[in-house]
């Protein structure tokens, strides 16, 4: 099903998503498979994997595993940096093979700089073209959305896009969705106002799908410098102020991370969107603390069986290709 059809379902219904990226050992690979089922178990409308341009394979096959044997409405990113043509429909394909019906389409970065490879594609918007031109309307299509702009557009010195830049960012924006996009999925961001006034920016140039805030919970002091460094995220001064004494202490940081999304989430409800994204990456804890602090879920302790895993005698090791997996799911996630 369609992540769209999903949160448009009942609209009056407020929704959450987890997302993920590939580990780089197979011990990570599987403890997330595990953490996964955990977190599935509280219902987000789907969940999703990151794309590693480098390793390709990985996400196609921990994308298969979600969406068949952890049973949830899966959406991959798919990114063109360095990817011929031929390399992007085989993963599409692949996916559409295996049942996925959405995808995040991205320009990517390789090694944190765009490689536009001779035939392949420029930016995300020739993607999404690509993608309705060849798949017609299977695929529901994801774009990113950046409420402070792009970080290519945001100056080192004051940490801003200029109005120009901003606005020739959002027409941009409207073009990846006339081209067939259906969901916008933001760039992480710590003040609500910036995102909503995005918002509205984005409905006032007729942008008018859903825009879905992507909340990034603080999880320690280091990971969050860094994350809003590559991304020139603005943070509020109260945040600043209220980490700087706390930044040494682990479970402190964490649990501020906590608190500030949560107030971040209430806000956002508040003004009446109804999708929240949760970046995990791969924690379970804050994100599940949060949903429980709003009062999406009842009860972060709740564990299920995990169907998915195999019996030791059924002979299937790691690595087996997301094709035999499908023939051989042992679950049924349609019943
Ligand atoms: P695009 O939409 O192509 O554009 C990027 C910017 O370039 C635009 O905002 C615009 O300013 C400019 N631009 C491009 N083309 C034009 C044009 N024709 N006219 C005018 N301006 C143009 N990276 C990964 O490697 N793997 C991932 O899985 C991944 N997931 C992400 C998920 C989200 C929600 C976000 C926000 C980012 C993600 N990224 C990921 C990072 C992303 O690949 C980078 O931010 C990349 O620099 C831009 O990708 P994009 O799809 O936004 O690019």
């Amino acid at each position: 099903m369609k992540v769209i059809d999903k949160i448009l379902e009942d609209e009056k219904k407020v929704v959450f998503s987890f997302e993920f990226f590939p580990p780089r050992t197979e011990d990570g690979v599987e403890n997330l498979l595990e953490r996964m089922d955990r977190m599935v178990a509280h219902n987000p409308a789907f969940c999703d994997i990151t794309w590693r341009a480098s390793n390709a394979d990985l996400t196609l096959d921990i994308a298969n595993k979600m969406q068949n044997m952890i049973c949830v409405e899966t959406m991959m990113h798919l990114t063109c940096t360095n990817m011929p043509v031929d390399m992007i429909d085989h993963a599409l394909q692949t996916i559409k093979s295996n049942g996925l019906q959405n995808v995040l389409a991205l320009r990517g970065d390789y090694d944190s700089k765009f490689v536009h490879i001779q035939g392949g594609f420029a930016c995300a918007l020739d993607l999404v073209t690509h993608i309705r031109a060849t798949y017609g309307d299977y695929f529901g299509i994801t774009v990113a959305g950046y409420p402070e702009a792009h970080p290519d557009v945001i100056e080192e010195d004051n940490g801003l896009a200029t109005p120009e830049s901003y606005q020739s960012d959002l027409a941009y924006l409207k073009r990846k969705v006339d081209a067939g996009a259906d969901l916008i999925l933001t760039q992480l961001f710590y003040d609500t106002d910036i995102f909503f006034k995005f918002v509205n920016d984005c409905r006032q140039i007729g942008i008018t799908c859903p825009i879905v805030p992507g909340i990034m919970p603080i999880n320690n002091y280091k990971g969050f410098i860094r994350m809003t460094g590559l991304c020139k995220t603005r943070i509020p001064a109260q945040v600043t102020a209220a980490l700087e004494p706390i930044k040494d202490n682990e479970e402190a940081v964490r649990a501020y991370g906590i608190h500030l999304a949560t107030e971040m989430c209430n806000k956002i409800l508040a003004h009446g969107i109804r999708t929240l994204h949760l970046y995990t990456m791969n924690m379970e804890k804050s994100a599940l603390a949060i949903l429980m602090n709003l009062g999406l879920i009842e009860d972060a302790k709740i564990s299920r069986p995990l169907p998915w895993r195999r019996p030791a005698n059924n002979g299937k090791e790691d690595g087996e290709s997301s094709q035999q997996i499908k023939g051989d799911n042992p679950t049924n996630c349609s019943t």
